[in-house]
């Protein structure tokens, strides 16, 4: 099943949740991902842009979550 990217608007068959503006965006919005205990932590290309949560994002560490 396709879905729509919330970011780009271009239809995809697998969509990622961006942890910090909570959109469902797909591969090529996704700026960088990291593990969590369970699955992983994705940031858009968006909140990449914006300094703190690019800092929350790169302080994120999933063994103290
Ligand atoms: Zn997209
Ligand atoms: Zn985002």
């Amino acid at each position: 099943m396709m879905e729509t990217c919330e970011r780009c608007g271009k239809q995809s068959a697998k969509l990622e949740k961006c942890g910090y503006c909570k959109r469902r965006i797909c591969v090529s919005c996704i700026k960088s991902a990291r593990r969590k205990k369970v699955g992983r932590l994705y940031i858009c290309k968006d909140c990449w842009g914006n300094i703190p949560k690019r800092k929350k994002f790169k302080s994120y560490n999933y063994r103290l979550q």
